[in-house]
């Protein structure tokens, strides 16, 4: 038999009505003959109170006390959705994390997925089950609870859905697909009907939060279809599988953003290319994203981070002075990123150039600019934030009346 992963994000079941109306997704997939395996987030904006409860008590908390805290609010939706479906005559049964089998590394707050045990939910679907488990969470080895980060049940709905080899992952969400950039930041932008796991994945690093990065990683892993939907309209959404085409060329498929950038210095640092190498270590070790830049002349060490990593990334700084040498930091908040996304980008230097002469016209001041082959990045001022991503979106072609005129 077949079997449906349905993902639920926060907005989508973020009342007791919503939760019933998923409730009526779930049945109506039931009764197409699937087995189905549901995996919820936290009711609205759950998770964000929860972390605003912990500033009354400490301003250091425990990794430990944070994650057991943070994943009380998916064990709240699995269970209302289980009765849910139950006082609608479907059997269901609720899962946490670690009852699903989910188990993680220890990088608690940011924890990967290592392996997944999935004998109970065969067991349970075996019996006839809707089986809801909560997202974002799994156990350690040493039987901690820990969370996936931020957006974490994307990957917890990808990830299971590789382990018992579904059909399909749904993830229905509060917009109606993948867009060419944020469509509640830019209006004008284009809706796309598909994509490859790669595009999506590059979109995904690069700021697209509508999906997790990791679960595009885990999907492709296994060739598991993506189908990113709307909770709320019945709309054909994104469907996300296969290769991308590789003919050399290069488009710009999107323009994404991360808003809140931070950025660290070191100056002074006695070796400062061991320093780099320490250093990527250090936050690889945590799971943490950093672009790193050495002005070996200068013998500065520089960091581009999010700025919810900040704290974490001082305080390794400040743990490891004595090894690293460096004589003083300087940190700047307030800075964005922005990027145009696509392939071969190195090989096609005319993107990185408009990029900069776009930015430029509308007095927008880049502080930096680097390439890879997915993309090209310039770091600003966050108060240029809105100017820089709808003048490379109409800039680079992706507005809706354009990308119509180009299927006409
Ligand atoms: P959920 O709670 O369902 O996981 P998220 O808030 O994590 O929902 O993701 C959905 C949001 O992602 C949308 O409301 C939208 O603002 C944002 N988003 C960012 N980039 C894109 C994009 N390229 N396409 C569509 N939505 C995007
Ligand atoms: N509840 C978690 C968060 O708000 C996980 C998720 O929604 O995916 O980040
Ligand atoms: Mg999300």
């Amino acid at each position: 038999m077949s079997i449906i992963v349905q993902k639920f994000g926060g907005t989508s079941v973020g009342s007791t009505e919503k939760i019933k109306r998923m409730a009526d997704r779930v049945i109506q997939e039931k009764k197409k003959g699937h087995d189905v395996v549901v995996v919820v987030s936290a009711m609205g904006k759950t998770t964000d109170t929860l972390v605003k409860l912990v500033s009354d008590i400490t301003t250091k908390p425990s990794k430990r006390e944070m994650d057991m805290l943070l994943s009380t609010g998916e064990q709240v939706t699995i269970s209302l959705l289980s009765m849910a479906l139950q006082q609608q005559g479907t059997e269901a049964i609720s899962f946490t994390g670690w009852q699903a089998g989910i188990q993680t590394d220890s990088v608690l707050g940011n924890a990967h997925i290592q392996s997944i045990e999935t004998r109970r939910i065969r067991e349970e679907l075996g019996h006839g089950k809707v089986v809801v488990v909560a997202g974002f969470q799994g156990v350690t080895e040493d039987g901690n609870i820990s969370t996936l980060g931020r957006g974490g049940s994307d990957i917890t709905a990808a990830a299971l859905a590789s382990a018992i080899k579904a059909d399909r992952c749904d993830i229905y969400t509060d917009v109606d697909g993948v867009y060419t950039s944020d469509p509640r930041f830019v209006p004008k932008a284009s809706k796309i009907n598909s994509l490859s796991y790669d595009d999506m994945q590059n979109l995904a690093v690069m700021g697209a939060g509508v999906l997790h990065p990791r679960a595009v990683k885990h999907a492709k892993k296994f060739g598991i279809p993506l189908y990113i939907k709307s909770s709320f309209e019945n709309v054909r959404g994104t469907f996300i599988h296969g290769m991308a085409k590789q003919n050399g060329s290069s488009t710009v498929i999107g323009v994404t953003f991360e808003k809140d950038i931070s950025r660290i210095e070191m100056f002074d640092c006695e070796d400062v290319e061991g320093f780099r190498e320490g250093m990527m270590c250090e936050l690889a070790s945590r799971h943490i994203q950093a672009d790193v830049y050495t002005q070996s002349c200068r013998n500065i060490l520089s960091l581009l981070i999010k700025e919810q990593d900040l704290q974490e990334v001082l305080f390794v700084l400040e743990k490891e002075r004595d090894r690293w040498k460096y004589s003083r930091i300087e940190q700047r908040s307030n800075l964005s990123k922005v990027s145009a996304i696509g392939r071969n980008m190195k090989a096609h230097p005319e993107i990185k150039i408009g990029m900069c002469k776009m930015l430029l016209e509308n007095a927008v001041r880049v502080k930096l600019i680097g390439e890879s082959s997915i993309s090209v990045t310039a770091v600003i001022e966050k108060s240029h934030i809105q100017t820089a991503v709808e003048c490379l979106h109409t800039g680079f072609g992706l507005d809706y009346e354009n990308m119509m005129k180009a299927t006409v």
